[in-house]
């Protein structure tokens, strides 16, 4: 056993903290290590009880496997796992492509376990959607922009900034220690601006909190838009040195009514004038000009957003009121994860971009990302996938499915079409540290387990502290862990078993099948398109995705392949704002019911999609249960108070939840109209300590554009309910 401490990283978010373990026999102690440069020896409560987890009794430490229709596991030897594994993928591969098996891959996984299930999945011609649930979508904006997928998390950066603006995010639960650098900042004098539906703690340290209408952000960023280019507060060197802005279109190649697709302007350029009318600066600045919010910006974000006129106003003086002052710009999930989240981020780095901020210290566009590796597994899938990543809902419909350190039965929306594609498998593979809700779909609440053929095996992985590997964090920092104890019982590397089934493809399966040496793809690569051959087969119609009609696009010469793109709210049809209701909820009428906006949202105990946390006591003792949180003025028009029970409706099921009744729940008026919201606290499931009900069951299916199963904003019913309070609530 080591008797000096010994440095590794803490793999519950994206910044990567320090960490120093010391173990002496069954005691192991984890501190912040004080020469990281992300937390400088701080640390959160997930990071500081990390060790805690490794010797847990929920922890899955040998193979599991149940059979079809079974009610329980049976535990297995390694080498039986893996020959059925091959003779299932053997099976598949002969498939047509809409049946084939499918790989799902978490963004907590090291870099080698990527690369050695992007083998896999090549061996196998399996279509692998790796780190398909982390920030792709956040991720995608940015790279679009700027030709980057997102900036460095550089800490001491932040403190050269004027303003940061948190838009979407709420790192006070999320990323404390990102939350200990924003707060350094505003002692500096930076001023702090959160953008938020609700009043988090995050927002609560705020100078400036901007709650607006949830779903709505990309109106707001139109109204922003439309300010800056009135005001003219636009970096105008910047765009023009820096960008493809001036460059001057032939009349000839912008057809009437045609969208100028990417990379047109490079073939039509005849000089570069950034005040010449056929300019793409010009043309793009036309487009904002255009828009109804240009009349009055301010009025345009009350009457869409919610959002005050004195609000609106002390927002664009932080934003513009001195444009030599460096912004940085932090997106989170909660914009990014949205029906319209890849348009708003895309917007919202467009509006950074006319500021010229990039190019200043201080500036810079951050994503919070949820997972350890997300840099790493992102630049890998990327590199492996392009755009046709599958996700969670191109299960259904295949044959089969191999999920490792994922669980996307919290997570993605509308979970029961997930559980219904599950049960429809003929085998599902899942790699854990856990007994996650994936695993164990079958025995979830409701289902009868013996009507459910799938055959499922459960793999266990190593814990952090007993794995040697390497991962990318926020900061872009490449950070080796070193194994520090040794596995406890038969948990065994992701690229242990992955190599062992890419090797047996030479072997395994029909020898006269085309043994294909490309990754099969589910997509064609297009970088905005609406619809997926899984999500059509589950009977869903998506509207298009919001493509510009008019805006051409501009590439970014200082990061790469970037381009500009204008979506604007007011753009888009009604129907492709809101969601997609396929049938309405049969509403109860002997008690009162509310029509609300609800957010899905995230504890701080909680990460990793959440079982790994939920299966420690001592946030479990902090997080024991979901809640709904909502106003006061809601809970009395329910009749309902502190703790007791609330049902939730959407168009894609209900949940049963104990009221949190707080003040930090504003009423939006929207026009005549003053809409009330919630907000439901996710990640919660069936398995660990701490189980509830799974509020993405209720979100709508996402906009396939977006990569991202993951939909954290819906309309939504509350009303009071008869089910009994759990004994784990919290309020
Ligand atoms: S969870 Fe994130 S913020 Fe907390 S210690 Fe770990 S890496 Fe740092």
């Amino acid at each position: 056993m080591p008797q000096h401490p010994k440095q590794t990283i803490c793999p519950f978010c994206s910044l990567g903290c320090g960490l120093l373990i010391e173990a002496r026999g069954a005691d192991v102690q984890v501190a912040g290590d004080p020469a990281h440069p992300i937390n400088r020896g701080a640390l959160c409560a997930r990071g500081a009880l990390l060790a805690r987890s490794r010797t847990s009794p929920l922890r899955a430490t040998a193979v599991r496997y149940r059979p079809a229709g079974a009610s329980s596991w049976e535990q297995r030897s390694w080498d039986w796992a893996l020959d059925r594994i091959t003779g299932w993928l053997a099976a598949g591969r002969t498939l047509p492509a809409p049946r084939r098996p499918v790989m799902l891959g978490g963004a907590a996984l090291d870099c080698e376990d990527i690369l050695a299930l992007a083998r896999l999945a090549t061996a196998w011609n399996l279509p692998h959607g790796l780190g398909a649930a982390s920030v792709s979508t956040a991720a995608q904006a940015v790279q679009r922009t700027y030709g980057i997928p997102t900036f460095d998390f550089a800490p001491d950066d932040f403190l050269r900034s004027r303003t940061i603006v948190v838009w979407g995010a709420n790192p006070a639960e999320s990323h404390p220690i990102a939350m200990r650098w924003f707060l350094a900042a505003r002692d500096r004098a930076a001023r702090f601006v959160v953008v938020d539906p609700r009043l988090t703690r995050t927002a609560a340290a705020a100078d400036l909190h901007i709650p607006l209408c949830p779903g709505t952000d990309l109106a707001l960023i139109e109204a922003l838009l439309a300010e800056a280019v009135s005001r003219g507060a636009v970096n105008r060197q910047f765009l023009a040195e820096r960008s493809d802005a001036a460059k001057v279109l032939h009349e000839k190649s912008e057809p009437a009514g045609a969208a100028a697709p990417p990379g047109a302007a490079q073939a039509s350029v005849e000089t570069e004038r950034l005040d010449d009318p056929r300019s793409v600066w010009q043309r793009l600045a036309a487009a904002i000009r255009r828009s109804p919010a240009a009349d009055n910006p301010a009025d345009f974000a009350q009457r869409q957003c919610g959002v005050s006129k004195n609000r609106f106003a002390a927002l664009c003086n932080a934003m513009f009121g001195d444009d030599r002052q460096p912004i940085a710009l932090v997106v989170g999930n909660g914009l990014a994860q949205q029906r319209l989240g890849l348009a708003a981020t895309r917007s919202l780095c467009l509006l950074h971009a006319f500021g010229g901020h990039a190019a200043r210290p201080g500036g810079g566009v951050h994503v919070l990302g949820s997972d350890a590796n997300v840099r790493g597994v992102w630049q890998m899938a990327n590199d492996a996938a392009g755009d046709a990543r599958p996700w969670a809902s191109d299960i259904a419909g295949r044959k089969g499915a191999i999920i490792v350190g994922e669980n996307p039965a919290v997570c993605t929306a509308a979970t029961s079409r997930l559980f219904d594609a599950l049960d429809r498998l003929r085998w599902c593979v899942v790699a854990d540290l856990w007994e996650n809700e994936t695993a164990a779909f079958w025995r979830r609440p409701g289902a009868d387990p013996a009507t459910i053929s799938t055959e499922v095996l459960l793999l266990p992985l190593p814990h952090p502290l007993e794995l040697t590997g390497t991962s990318i964090n926020a900061a872009g920092m490449k950070q080796r862990r070193e194994a520090i104890l040794p596995p406890v019982g038969d948990a065994r590397a992701v690229r242990d078993f992955a190599s062992r089934l890419a090797e047996a493809s030479s072997t395994g399966g029909d020898d006269n099948a085309t043994k294909p040496t490309v990754p099969q793809t589910v997509r064609p690569a297009k970088p905005l398109e609406s619809g997926s051959t899984a999500l059509h087969e589950l009977g869903v119609d998506l509207p298009p995705s919001p493509v510009p009609q008019q805006s051409p696009a501009v590439s970014f010469r200082s990061c790469g392949s970037g381009e500009l793109w204008l979506p604007l709210w007011s753009s888009l049809a009604v129907e492709e704002r809101t969601d997609v209701f396929e049938h309405l909820p049969t509403l109860p009428t002997d008690r009162p019911v509310v029509s609300v906006l609800a957010g899905v949202v995230r504890l701080g105990e909680h990460a990793l999609q959440s079982v790994f946390t939920r299966a420690m006591p001592w946030l479990v003792e902090m997080a024991p249960g979901p809640f709904v949180e909502l106003s006061s003025v809601v809970a009395a028009q329910l009749g309902v108070r502190q703790g007791e029970m609330v049902r939730v409706f959407s168009a894609h099921g209900q949940i049963d939840l104990p009221a949190m009744v707080t003040r930090r729940m504003p009423a939006f008026q929207i026009g005549e109209r003053k809409i009330e919201q919630i907000a439901v606290v996710g990640l919660f499931g069936h398995c660990g300590l701490a189980t509830g009900p799974t509020a993405s069951s209720l979100a709508p299916p996402s906009d396939p554009s977006r990569r991202c199963d993951i939909q954290k904003a819906f309309a939504a019913w509350v009303c009071r309910s008869d089910v009994r309070r759990p004994p784990n609530s919290l309020p």
